[in-house]
Formats: structure tokens, sequence, C-alpha cells
């Protein structure tokens, strides 16, 4: 289907992409889910601002204690750097497993979290590792953590006037494995298993259901499986009905387990 007429903004800064968002005017990134929302008659903008331009959307820097990734960064991108190799490992394995090539190279770690598909690989870890999202709008500035910013399929605590500048992951980030499960585009099941630098252990199901769930644990010998895979919601589709989601997910947390149990 063709794509409908729309204005294109191209700004060169944050600030100027801002005064123009509304819930007309929408943030374009890579546009991998936009132009296709948009083409399906899903959403309809008057306007785009394409943020490809916007220097300062594209940087990840490291402050002394959080690691900082603007929004505009590719998978690619995010997967190869070397502050995010050194300081936030997981995520690096984590977008190295997105999508495909075109996907890892147009879509933006924003754009991901933005258009909250529920099955993303990108959410699972940011839970994982305690990250909180900034976003700014032309009144306010303001930190949300992730789990608080999903709150549900294709919806987030963001606003409309707001653009996401930046991912913020405190540091030390905990460092684990991340294991997925998938048979056509997507994961049907994703499994973050961390050790947390204060002690103890988090254990973060995506993917399956609406939102990811998360529980920490004391010990690792605590984890039971069967529990977290009785309190996801899994969403029964094409990729497998309900009870087998819950048995993919039960399988997966006891992998991660074993794994990180391991040092693998
Ligand atoms: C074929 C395919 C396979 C995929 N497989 C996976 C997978 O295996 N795992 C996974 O996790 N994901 C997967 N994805 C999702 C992919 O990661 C996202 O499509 C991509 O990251 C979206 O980024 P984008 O820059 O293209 O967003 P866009 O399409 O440009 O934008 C998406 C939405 O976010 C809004 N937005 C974008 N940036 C901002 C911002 N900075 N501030 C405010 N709003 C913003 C836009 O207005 C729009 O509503 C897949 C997608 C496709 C198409």
């Amino acid at each position: 289907m063709p794509l409908p007429a729309f204005t294109l903004h191209r700004p060169r800064s944050a600030a100027d992409a801002i005064a123009l968002l509304d819930e007309d005017c929408l943030a374009y990134s890579g546009g991998t889910e936009l132009l296709m929302a948009m083409r399906m008659g899903l959403i309809r903008p008057t306007a785009l601002v394409d943020l490809k331009r916007i220097d300062e959307l594209n940087t990840i820097t490291l402050g002394a204690d959080r690691l900082l990734i603007g929004a505009g960064a590719s998978h690619d991108r995010v997967a190869g750097d070397a502050l995010v190799a050194e300081h936030a490992a997981l995520l690096a394995t984590a977008e190295r497993l997105v999508g495909n090539a075109r996907v890892r190279a147009q879509g933006s770690i924003g754009g991901n979290i933005c258009f909250a598909e529920p099955r993303s690989d990108v959410a699972t870890v940011l839970v994982a590792l305690d990250a909180t999202v900034l976003l700014q709008s032309a009144s306010s500035r303001r930190s949300v953590p992730a789990t608080e910013f999903f709150l549900g399929p294709y919806w987030t605590a963001r606003e409309p006037g707001e653009l996401l500048t930046a991912i913020s992951i405190p540091l030390p980030a905990p460092a684990g494995v991340y294991l997925k499960f998938q048979t056509v585009e997507r994961p049907t099941v994703a499994v973050a298993a961390v050790a947390l630098p204060e002690g103890g252990y988090r254990i973060v199901v995506g993917a399956v259901g609406d939102l990811p769930v998360s529980a920490d644990y004391a010990q690792l010998t605590a984890v039971d499986a069967a529990d977290l895979a009785a309190r996801v919601e899994p969403v029964s589709d094409l990729t497998g009905s309900e009870r087998y989601k819950r048995h993919v997910t039960e399988v997966f947390v006891r992998r991660a387990v074993a794994a990180l149990a391991g040092g693998r």
C-alpha cells in the first residue's frame, strides 16, 4: 500500500524536534515500524519529524554512574559500541539478536521501545538492567524506569509531545545471560538472567506476554521456573498456544539459570 501524504520536518536539534511533536506530528527514526503502520492505515499523522540528522540523539556516552545511549542509535550501533560492550554487555548481546540485518541497521533502540511491540528483546534486557528512559517535552524533562514505561502492547508512558532522548543504564550494570526462542520474526520467549551488583539475582521473561515479567531472588537455587511460567500471560497466536508458550518459558528459564550458574 502506498504511503499517505505527509509533511516531513528535518530538524538538526532535539529542541527543534520537540517543538514540532504533537498527536498529529510523530517522531520518525528508522521508520521500520512507523512507515509500515502508516501504509496499513493504522496511524495517520499529518507530519513526521525525522530524527536521523540530530547528532545528540546518536551519541553513546559514559557518565560517572551511568551509560547513556541516544534514542536514535541503531541496533547495530549499540551492538558494536565499545562502551556498551564494556559496561552493559548483556544489551550488546540482545541487540545482536534483533530481527534481521536490515532491521538492525535501520531500526533504533528508541523506536523499538517507543513502539512497544511486546515481542521485544530490547525491553526484556532494559528491565533486567534497571534502565530508565529520558523523556523531554517543550515544558519538562523526566526520567521513567523501564518497568513503568511499558504499559501494554503499543502503549507506553510517553506523552504525545515528548521525545525519548536517551536510555540510561545505571552502573555497574548486572552481568548475565540472555536467551531467546524464535521461530519467525521477533522472539516468542525472551529470558534475561542476571546477577545483581548488590547481591541476588533477577530473571526477566519478555516477549511471551504483553509486558515483561521480572522476579528477584536471593539465591539462584531459589528460582522457580514453573512458577515464573505460571505467572506470564502468553498471547496465543500462530507461533504457539498459551500452554506451549508456558512450556517454552519454563525450559528457557531453566536453561538461562543453568548458564548463569555455570558462568556461561
Ligand atoms: C521484520 C522485523 C523484525 C523484527 N525483529 C525484532 C526482534 O527480533 N527483536 C526486537 O526486539 N525487535 C524486533 N523488531 C522491532 C525493531 O527493533 C523495531 O522495528 C525498530 O527498532 C524500531 O525502530 P525505528 O527507529 O525504525 O522506529 P520508527 O519506526 O521510526 O518509530 C517507531 C515508533 O516510535 C516512535 N519513535 C521513534 N523514535 C522516537 C523517539 N526518539 N521519541 C519518541 N518517539 C519515537 C515513532 O513515532 C513510532 O511511533 C523487528 C521489526 C521488524 C520490522
